[in-house]
């Protein structure tokens, strides 16, 4: 099989065209580094079935040859990325989705949308199913992010209706591991890095505010069943176990064997308060349900960025 990554160099992306190559597939990455790099993926280059071009999806996608899957990646995904490129954003959602469409279209290929938990907004339903519609402030700071991925949703089920495309949309909740950016302003690679460091973790408002987390594996797990259906979705893939964000900090500090203490910062406008995500769908539609153990994941994130985490400038989370 041949896959295209958009946003191939990224976390996520990194992740998956890691573990298409390494079960025997050739994949094409494609990436402008605008949140991603190239070192994220330098290490699959020797296996000959990996390919990294630098294009921005804004402005097109091209790929010569034939193409069995589009996994559609490229975009920010952090608060902090998102928020200091929210045109980016937006384009990329909107252009960007629908030149991986076309692409998809054009080559007969399976198209695989990464839509987020972010459409649900602020939730009013707990847990979230793929039915709930979401309560989300279109003009809020978030906007720019949640609305674009809604956007992408509608885009991705029209060219399906449309033009024949075999899409599916998988609704990602909030994923951790190796390779996310240290400075990227996310919860947990920020109480990583200042666990690490000896520093206060900054923990948003009171942190009784919950996110349901997932190691990347599993995750990456849960695309590729996806991938392998002809399902529409949208399905939710995540990890069910729930967790306030000042118990993660403090779990995060003893994990590391870190003296760090708790300081509190200014909650983000619009930060939604709770979600998990209900994976019924997942479980009896792809079979999949989430392995790892929390902790363990936490352990091996913890490792990797004692390993690797190189100096960055910190961007801070508001
Ligand atoms: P990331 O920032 O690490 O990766 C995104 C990649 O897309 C980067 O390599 C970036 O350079 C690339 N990109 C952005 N705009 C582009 C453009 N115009 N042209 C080409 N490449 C572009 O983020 P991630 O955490 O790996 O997220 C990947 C995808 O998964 C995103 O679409 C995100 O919305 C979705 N998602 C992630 C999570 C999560 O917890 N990580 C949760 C929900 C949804
Ligand atoms: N958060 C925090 N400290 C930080 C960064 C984030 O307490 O240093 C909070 C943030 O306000 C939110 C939660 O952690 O309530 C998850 O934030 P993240 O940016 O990781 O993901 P998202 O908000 O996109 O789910």
């Amino acid at each position: 099989m041949r896959a295209v990554v958009t946003g191939g160099a990224g976390f996520l992306g990194s992740h998956l065209s890691q573990t298409l190559v390494e079960r025997g597939d050739e994949v094409v990455a494609v990436d402008n580094f605008c949140t991603g790099s190239p070192a994220n993926v330098g290490h699959l280059h020797d296996s000959g079935r990996f390919t990294l071009l630098e294009q921005d999806l804004t402005a097109g996608l091209d790929v010569d040859g034939p193409v069995d899957l589009v996994l559609h990646f490229a975009s920010p995904a952090s608060p902090v990325d998102y928020l200091r490129m929210p045109i980016e954003t937006l384009r990329v959602g909107s252009v960007g989705t629908g030149h991986a469409l076309d692409l998809a279209r054009d080559k007969g290929a399976r198209f695989v949308l990464a839509s987020t938990s972010e459409v649900y907004g602020d939730p009013q339903v707990h847990p979230q199913r793929e039915d709930y519609w979401g309560h989300v402030n279109p003009v809020g700071p978030r906007g720019v992010y949640d609305e674009a991925k809604r956007y992408a949703e509608a885009l991705t089920l029209a060219y399906r209706g449309s033009h024949g495309v075999d899409t599916g949309i998988v609704r990602i909740f909030n994923t951790f591991g190796p390779r996310m950016r240290p400075n990227d302003g996310r919860a947990i690679p920020n109480f990583v890095r200042q666990a690490l460091a000896g520093e206060p973790v900054t923990v948003a408002g009171d942190g009784l505010q919950t996110r349901s987390i997932c190691y990347v594996d599993d995750l990456v797990a849960g695309i590729l069943a996806m991938a392998s259906t002809g399902h529409p979705g949208p399905v939710n893939i995540g990890n069910p176990h729930e967790i306030s964000m000042v118990d993660l900090a403090g779990w995060i500090v003893k994990l590391a064997n870190s003296g760090s203490a708790v300081t509190h910062i200014e909650r983000p406008v619009d930060d939604p308060t709770v979600r998990r995500p209900d994976t019924t769908l997942a479980r009896e539609l792809l079979g999949w349900e989430p392995k790892i153990q929390i902790e363990d994941g936490l352990r091996r994130t913890i490792g990797w960025f004692r390993d690797h985490a190189a100096a960055e400038p910190v961007l801070s989370p508001e």
